[in-house]
C-alpha cells in the first residue's frame, strides 16, 4: 500500500496511510512493530472522536509523540461530513461476515483491515471511541465473552479505567452476532490481532468534554508510571450476557421509555415480534435498547451485575 504523505518531526514520523488513517512511527521503531490503535468516528457523528484527531494534530505539530508505534483511525469520514451515524449501514457491524460487501461501510471496513495487516499486525491495545445514543455512564466495554483468567489484560484495563476515572466495566457474549461471530471493530482486533481491545463509551451524544480522554490516552501512550494502583473495589462490573436481535419489522419494546442500565423485573415482558417474546430474568438490566436498528441487527442486550470477587480473583497476576 502506497502511503499518501508523511510529516517528520524530531522523534517521530507521521504517515498518512489512506484517507483518515495515520501511522505515527517514533524514532528507533520499525513499521509493523507491536503498536497501539486508537479509533474514533466509527460512528460518524460521535464527537468523542475529536480526541483521536487532537492526538494526530499534536503529533503533526511536534508537541507530542508516543513511545511506540501508533495507528490513528478516523472510522467513517463520509458519515462525519454528514454528521450522521453511518451512510449506508453501521460500520461497527461490518468487521465480521457482511451481507453486502459493496456498501460504503463494508468497503471501509475492508480497507481498515488491509491497513491493520500491513501496519499493525500485532496490536497491544486498541481503544475505540464512542458516544451512546441514550444517556449512559462513562464506561469501558471489552470484547471478553468471559472475564479473562490471566491477570495482565485485566490489570491493563483497570489501569486504563483508572487514568480516565471510569467506574463501569461491561463485557460479555451479548456483543457478538447471532451465531456467536464478531461484528464489531474492537472484537475484530481482539480476535485477529491479539489486542487488548475496548470500546470507550464517553457518555451520551452531545457531550463534548474530550480533554480528559486526550490526557488519559496520552498517559497510556507514554506508558506513564502507575500513579495509583488500579482499584477493583470502586469498579462496577456487568456481564452483558445475551443480545436481543431484531428479526422482523414487527419488533418492538414493551415500553418506549427503556433506558440504559434499566432495571427489569423477573418475568416482565421486555420486547415482542411476530412469534417471539423476550422476558426478563432475575437481576436483568437493559443495555443499548434501540428498536430502530435494521432487521437482523442487535436491538439491545440483557446484562447483570457480576460480583467483585470474580474480578478480584481474575485480576491476580499468575
Ligand atoms: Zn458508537
Amino acid at each position: 500500500m502506497k502511503s499518501l504523505e508523511s510529516v517528520k518531526s524530531p522523534g517521530c514520523e507521521l504517515i498518512r496511510v489512506v484517507e483518515g488513517i495515520w501511522y505515527a512511527l517514533p524514532q528507533g521503531h520499525q513499521k509493523g512493530n507491536p503498536c497501539t490503535v486508537i479509533s474514533g468516528y466509527i460512528h460518524g457523528n460521535e464527537q468523542v472522536g475529536k480526541a483521536m484527531l487532537a492526538l494526530k494534530q499534536q503529533i503533526e505539530d511536534g508537541q507530542f509523540y508516543p513511545q511506540e508505534p501508533l495507528l490513528l483511525i478516523h472510522g467513517n469520514p463520509q458519515a462525519t461530513a454528514q454528521n450522521s451515524r453511518y451512510c449506508e449501514n453501521d460500520l461497527n457491524r461490518c468487521f465480521g461476515l457482511v451481507a453486502n460487501p459493496n456498501t460504503l461501510e463494508a468497503k471501509r471496513a475492508h480497507q481498515i483491515k488491509q491497513v491493520l495487516i500491513e501496519y499493525a499486525p500485532k496490536i497491544k491495545q486498541h481503544i475505540d471511541l464512542h458516544n451512546s445514543i441514550l444517556p449512559a455512564p462513562q464506561m469501558l466495554i471489552t470484547p471478553w465473552k468471559e472475564l479473562p483468567t490471566e491477570g495482565e489484560m485485566l490489570q491493563q484495563t483497570l489501569l486504563f479505567m483508572n487514568r480516565l476515572k471510569i467506574k463501569t466495566l461491561v463485557y460479555g457474549s451479548g456483543f457478538y452476532g447471532q451465531n456467536g461471530q464478531y461484528t464489531d471493530f474492537d472484537c475484530y482486533t481482539h480476535h485477529q490481532h491479539g489486542a487488548n481491545s475496548a470500546t470507550l463509551e464517553w457518555g451520551q451524544l452531545g457531550t463534548n468534554h474530550t480533554e480528559k480522554v486526550i490526557e488519559g490516552l496520552k498517559q497510556t501512550l507514554l506508558n506513564s508510571p502507575k500513579l495509583l494502583e488500579a482499584s477493583a473495589n470502586e469498579i462496577e462490573v456487568w456481564d452483558a450476557y445475551q443480545a436481543i436481535f431484531k428479526q422482523e419489522d414487527s419488533f418492538q419494546y414493551a415500553h418506549s421509555g427503556y433506558g440504559n442500565f434499566e432495571p427489569l423485573t423477573e418475568g416482565e415482558i421486555i420486547a415482542t415480534q411476530a412469534n417471539d417474546i423476550w422476558t426478563a430474568n432475575s437481576g436483568d438490566h437493559l443495555l443499548f435498547p434501540n428498536p430502530n436498528v435494521a432487521v437482523g441487527q442487535r436491538a439491545g442486550i440483557f446484562m447483570r451485575r457480576v460480583g467483585l470477587q470474580d474480578i478480584m480473583q481474575a485480576a491476580k497476576v499468575a
